[in-house]
């Protein structure tokens, strides 16, 4: 099956008020249903990116195309701080963006409860974020995102301040559902092995001026279990990515930067 593309950046650059040029003719096709992950050095641009395609600051040239048209369009966003209300209970917390854009808690209920079921978390619908480890207030977020039942998913180094064990286990889930619900998903991180456990597609990203130095398929089929983290296939897709990364830090270096 030909996968329309749904997200299109043609030549998109991005340059701050203070003149940082935080992109620069940056070209990206993200066909539908595909899980593409941008990766690359902290202040390379991936934020920039992420926030563009949400339409969170406009770009200074360039375009960006949409292959769904606006009705259809449901974006999700998900940032790495898991950013919870802390006097509100996990099902109040997943029900804002329904209770904000005027759902009645008559129909919204049934959504959190789904949503809350989905990150396996709904033994805890009235536990308040404190009560929550650091994974579980992540799993939150993303079920504050999910109850929109978005098809675009954006995702900002979700798992960034979690320790290994609760990150793997957090991958393995959202492979899981991503091969349930077939989101078009532009994953950010700095992790060379997430971003190839998890994705189609990985995108390296260089600095100053942020741009895309390496495009690598990762053609492995899904499911990929837990015998690819130790396969050499694994491996050798890891070593590329941080070989591309390596190569782009050192181009920045020779130009001063
Ligand atoms: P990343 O997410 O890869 O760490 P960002 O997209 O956050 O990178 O930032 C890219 C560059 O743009 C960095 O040099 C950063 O300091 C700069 N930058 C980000 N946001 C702003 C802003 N609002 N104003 C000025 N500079 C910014
Ligand atoms: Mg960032």
């Amino acid at each position: 099956m030909k996968h329309y593309p749904v997200i299109q950046l043609h030549q998109v650059s991005k340059v701050y008020r203070n003149g940082t040029v935080a992109l620069k003719d940056l070209n990206l096709v993200v066909p539908e249903a595909q899980f593409v992950s941008l990766v690359g050095a902290s202040g390379c641009g991936k934020s920039t990116v992420l926030r563009l395609i949400a339409g969170l600051g406009s770009v200074s040239s360039g375009t960006i195309d949409w292959g769904i048209d606006a009705a259809q369009r449901k974006l999700a966003f998900v940032f790495q701080d898991a950013a919870l209300m802390p006097w509100a209970t996990v099902k109040d917390n997943v029900q804002l963006p329904l209770k904000l854009g005027g759902m009645s808690s008559q129909y919204s209920q049934g959504l959190v409860a789904q949503a809350l079921k989905v990150v396996g978390l709904e033994k805890f619908a009235h536990n308040y974020p404190r009560e929550l480890s650091g994974g579980m207030k992540m799993r939150v977020s993303i079920a504050r995102a999910l109850v929109t039942q978005p098809n675009i998913l954006l995702m900002d180094e979700p798992f960034g301040a979690l320790d290994e064990i609760t990150r793997s286990k957090l991958n393995s889930d959202l492979v899981d559902l991503w091969l349930q619900h077939r989101w078009t998903v532009v994953f950010v991180t700095h992790n060379i092995y997430e971003a190839v456990y998890l994705s189609n597609r990985v995108l390296v990203m260089g600095t100053s001026p942020g741009r895309i130095v390496a495009d690598i398929d990762i053609d492995v089929p899904f499911p990929r279990g837990e015998d690819f983290r130790t396969s050499s296939v694994y491996n050798e897709y890891c070593r590329t990515v941080s070989e591309h990364l390596a190569a782009a830090m050192r181009f920045s270096d020779m130009v001063g930067f």
